[in-house]
């Protein structure tokens, strides 16, 4: 049974049939790639699987269950986690209070205890603490763990991001162009950080990419969109090689 499983997806907004017979499979430890030029649809997917905008047609299944109809709560109460393409911060929190406010939901004392400030909520406190940092380790902002997230360099603020992602021990991640923004050296950065989590957690992963160097050195399988429809998947080097893609996307890379 694939973690995730889309089959014959599809959405209109209104009149505009923003994606059309999507279909993509994630096994835990793949990475899978979603390219295309802005407005083919690609952050339209990832709201549909994580319970923004219900679809019009089609299937989603998580570990075999139909997840149509959850909350984007309940969405990651199961283990599906996600940045977005436009950050989402917490702007007066620091580093790694965004990293403990998504633990808090993983933890099992109450409201009741933590406000009589018991052993037990106490030793928990404290054990969140350690796992946050360990992660914020991980993601090498460790030594910023008590910094206001304001005023951070932008690499940092995005693996902030993923780090809080990643704080619900996920089975699957989305992310929405991980990249957008960053120089070419935090976008390097990033790779290797994706990179990292893929190697060191068995869990899939499913990336939207704008930009073709991302993905080609993450993904084994990258499907190419355009006006919401799939018009090639295939590994990186069929990607780069095809005809369509380079019509559709690179021609227009090049272009601009
Ligand atoms: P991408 O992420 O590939 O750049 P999007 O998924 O954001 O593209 O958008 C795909 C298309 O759907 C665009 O034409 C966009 O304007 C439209 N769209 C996205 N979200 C909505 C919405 N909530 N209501 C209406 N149209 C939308
Ligand atoms: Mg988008």
């Amino acid at each position: 049974m694939p973690l995730l499983q889309i089959e014959n997806l599809s959405i209109f907004f209104g009149g505009l049939r923003a994606v059309h017979d999507f279909n993509l499979q994630v096994e835990p430890g793949q990475v899978r790639g979603l390219i295309g030029p802005n407005g083919a649809g690609k952050s339209t997917i990832f709201n549909m699987i994580t319970g923004i905008h219900t679809p019009t047609e089609g299937k989603i299944t998580f570990q075999g269950e139909n997840i149509i109809g959850l909350s984007p709560h309940e969405i990651a109460e199961i283990g599906i986690a996600r940045t977005f393409q436009n950050m989402r911060l917490w702007r007066h929190m620091t580093v790694i209070e965004h990293v403990m406010m998504a633990r808090y939901s993983k933890l099992k004392y109450g409201l009741f205890d933590s406000f009589l400030g018991t052993g037990r909520a106490q030793r928990e406190e404290a054990e969140s603490r350690k796992k946050a940092l360990e992660l914020l380790k991980m993601f090498k902002i460790d030594h910023l763990a008590s910094e206001v997230v304001t005023g951070l360099p932008y690499g940092v603020q995005r693996r902030v991001e993923m780090a809080r992602a990643m704080a619900i021990e996920p089975k699957l991640l989305l992310l929405d162009e991980p990249t957008a923004g960053m120089n070419p050296e935090e976008m390097m950065a990033m790779v290797r950080v994706i990179g990292n989590i893929r190697d060191q957690f068995e869990i899939g992963i499913f990336l939207i990419e704008h930009r073709m160097q991302v993905v080609m050195g993450l993904c084994e399988m990258i499907q190419t969109l355009n006006f919401g429809e799939v018009i090639a998947e295939g590994t990186p080097d069929e990607i780069r090689s095809n005809p369509v893609v380079i019509e559709a996307y690179l021609g227009k890379e090049a272009a601009a």
